[in-house]
């Protein structure tokens, strides 16, 4: 089987790098996983030795196939099942594939990073923990390691709490990627909002960050019917008018999203 590069697959082979993910996964045995992209199985393998029960979702026909194999003994026993299909496509949802509490623990195609996240995020059915590998710079951007939020790191941080692991260096995978890549935690992942205050959140969150080198004053005054209503809710969210909206933290955001 050649690698399909339309299909990110960039396979682990780094030891290490395997035992990180599953040391922060910090799995029971019975625990209910979802894996987005298990590709050749390397880190399915490891996930299935901590007794977890897994449900695998695979794009790749040909490596549904091969997995099937692989794991004949575990798909049999159903601790795992392994699913051919589109992991933005599925509803869990309405398929109710998943019952309880559970963590997505994956090593997951790059150029759908985003959307993994915010379908899982923002779902009715979110996972309590996420552990990804992901592209380094996604993941310094989402727990702003520079100090500087944008609108990824606060739309992450309003429903977890994002850790930075370990950094995966591009020759742990094969073919090797043009990129390094980093473990990426998500904690403690809530139902961070109520009836319509999601909608509102992130309206005020892209009004902020509409132009970046703006204070954030002039970017949320529309929004706010005038430079004059849109000081007085600064002020009460002790919000300097003159800062720029990368250096307001998620209160401020929640805040002014409230009010
Ligand atoms: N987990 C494996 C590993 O660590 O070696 C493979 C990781 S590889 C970066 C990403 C995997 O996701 C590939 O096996 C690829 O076929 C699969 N994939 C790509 N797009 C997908 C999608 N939309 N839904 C489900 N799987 C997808």
């Amino acid at each position: 089987m050649k690698p399909k590069k339309s299909l990110g697959q960039n396979f682990l082979t780094s030891t290490a790098a395997l035992a990180k993910i599953i040391e922060t996964a910090d799995l029971r045995s019975g625990d209910a996983v979802l894996e987005i992209g298990p590709g050749k199985g390397a880190l399915t393998e490891e996930l299935l030795k901590t007794g977890a029960k897994v449900l695998a979702v695979e794009k790749d026909n040909e490596l549904v196939f091969f997995l099937n194999e692989k794991f004949k003994k575990e798909v049999a026993s159903k601790q795992l099942t392994l699913i051919n299909g589109d992991i933005l496509e599925i509803n869990f949802e309405e398929k109710s594939f998943i019952k309880k509490d559970y963590k997505i623990i994956a090593n997951i195609p790059y150029y759908i990073t985003g959307q993994i996240i915010r379908k899982f995020l923002t779902g009715k059915q979110k996972p309590t923990k996420m552990v990804l590998l992901v592209q380094k710079e996604v993941a310094e951007r989402i727990v702003a390691k520079n100090g500087k939020e944008s609108i990824l790191s606060l739309s992450v941080k309003a429903y977890g709490e994002p850790k930075y692991i370990i950094k995966v260096s591009r020759g742990s995978f094969f073919p090797v990627p043009k990129v390094n890549s980093a473990v990426l935690c998500i904690e403690n992942i809530k139902e961070a909002f109520k009836n319509g205050e999601e909608k509102r959140f992130f309206e005020i969150l892209h009004a902020g960050f509409g132009q970046k080198r703006k204070m954030i004053l002039g970017n949320i005054s529309d929004i706010f019917g005038g430079k004059e209503s849109a000081k007085k809710a600064l002020n009460k969210c002790g919000i300097d008018p003159k800062k720029r909206s990368e250096d307001i933290d998620l209160s401020g955001w929640k805040c002014l999203s409230n009010i």
